[in-house]
């Protein structure tokens, strides 16, 4: 990785460079953590590069998609793969074409959507979850997702049991929940310990034969400590004592983040050095345009400076020794920070920065097309042997 970023030439930055045998070590560190009665599907919307969904397919039992345009992107790139199609506000296009599109599973978010899907329906079938918004106490995560807009109080679950009632077509396999973003392996098994009673108990009275429950995605990742990974051993060690308490049932997991960050490096150069009232700033060519992780978290981003000893220019090459330094992009808005007064030992105009962690919810939730400068290169690195990586190896490689 290191070579590679390395000889990336000038005008090729800033680029984001993913490290496929990485991922696929990574996703097989996951899978082999995991229970055999939990399966494990992607998010798609922490990072739908194709490459990167051509690398998962074959570790993961599917993918969750969000919209119908990640529908149309997922059948396209990894066809075959089932699709599990979730997310608030589906439009009624959007439901045909899942059910068109033969989607492995419907997340229905409101007892409106299940009507609309009945009346989609035709003679055909299709196995749904129900989205509960459980109002469960999930202690202090990133972000917690409960109480919102998302899937549908306990109260309304017994009206879409009514209206499910004559259409034989919808076939109903369980309840899907999401209810945190950003927990640890401990707290994500207290979570699900409590979701899985209450959704035992909810099947229990009402007489309904449940099959799966899907908890979600969310499992947390550390920005500031990059090679502390989400603890996967420790999950699905504590998943095998809670599901040996629901014989029947199986459960999913939908992560994103904790697949995808550690993949993807945004590696761009420094363009600029200079001194703001007493402060170091290094102005780097990009930003959050590309990547906007750090301003949308309000982190950090752990980055690595690579020394480029070229200097071609007949002056002093600007630098900066043993002091903090703010990087920062080429955006005209005091917005556009990447990291935030980090020591750094030496950093001179010219050297090169790759920013780590940067392969989930970064160049696909940024806004591109702000100040239009030229979009990164893409780059995906495979050496095709496909041997396994240990989740923080492919983090040190760079240093
Ligand atoms: C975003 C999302 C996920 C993935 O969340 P991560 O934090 O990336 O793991 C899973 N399920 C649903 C319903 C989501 O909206």
């Amino acid at each position: 990785m290191y070579d590679l970023v390395a000889e990336l030439p000038d005008d090729e930055l800033p680029a984001y460079v993913y490290d496929l045998p990485g991922l696929r070590g990574h996703v097989r560190t996951i899978r082999a953590a995991l229970p055999d009665r939990v399966e494990l599907l992607y998010a798609a919307k922490a990072n739908s590069d194709p490459l990167v969904l051509r690398t998962l397919a074959g570790h993961v039992h599917g993918f969750e998609v969000a919209s119908g345009g990640e529908l149309d992107h997922v059948r396209a790139t990894v066809p075959g793969a089932p699709v599990a199609f979730g997310g608030p506000g589906k439009t009624p296009q959007e439901l045909s074409r899942a059910l068109d599109a033969g989607a492995e599973r419907l997340h229905v978010e409101s007892e409106h959507e299940l009507r609309l899907l009945a009346a989609l329906l035709g003679d055909r079938t299709v196995d749904v979850l129900l989205r509960v918004n459980l109002p469960v106490d999930v202690g202090r995560v990133a972000l917690a997702m409960g109480g919102g807009p998302f899937g549908m109080d306990p109260a309304q679950l017994d009206r879409c049991l009514e209206v499910m009632e004559p259409v034989p077509g919808i076939r109903l396999r369980g309840l899907h929940f999401h209810l945190a973003s950003g927990l640890q392996a401990q707290p994500h098994l207290l979570l699900v310990d409590k979701v899985l009673a209450w959704a035992g108990s909810w099947a229990r009275d009402r007489g309904v034969d449940l099959r799966e429950v899907n908890v979600g995605g969310g499992m947390g990742v550390d920005y500031t400590h990059p090679p502390r990974v989400f603890d996967w051993p420790a999950l699905g060690a504590g998943l095998r004592r809670i599901l040996a308490r629901h014989p029947h049932l199986t459960l999913r997991i939908e992560p994103g983040r904790s697949v995808t960050a550690y993949c993807g490096w945004y590696v761009t150069q420094v363009l600029d050095l200079k001194s703001s009232r007493g402060h170091a700033f290094a102005v780097l060519r990009g930003g959050t345009h590309h990547l906007r992780t750090p301003a949308a978290k309000q982190h950090d981003q752990p980055f690595e400076v690579i020394p480029d000893e070229t200097w071609p220019r007949p002056w002093k090459r600007p630098e900066v020794r043993d002091e903090p330094v703010t990087l920062v992009g080429q955006l005209c808005t005091p917005k556009d920070v990447l990291a935030s007064r980090i020591m750094i030992e030496r950093l001179r105009v010219g050297d090169r920065v790759a920013f780590a962690m940067a392969g989930a919810y970064a160049w696909n939730i940024s806004h591109h097309t702000f100040l239009m400068h030229p979009h990164p290169t893409f780059h995906h690195f495979d050496d095709d042997a496909g041997e396994p990586v240990a989740g923080d190896t492919y983090v040190r490689q760079m240093s």
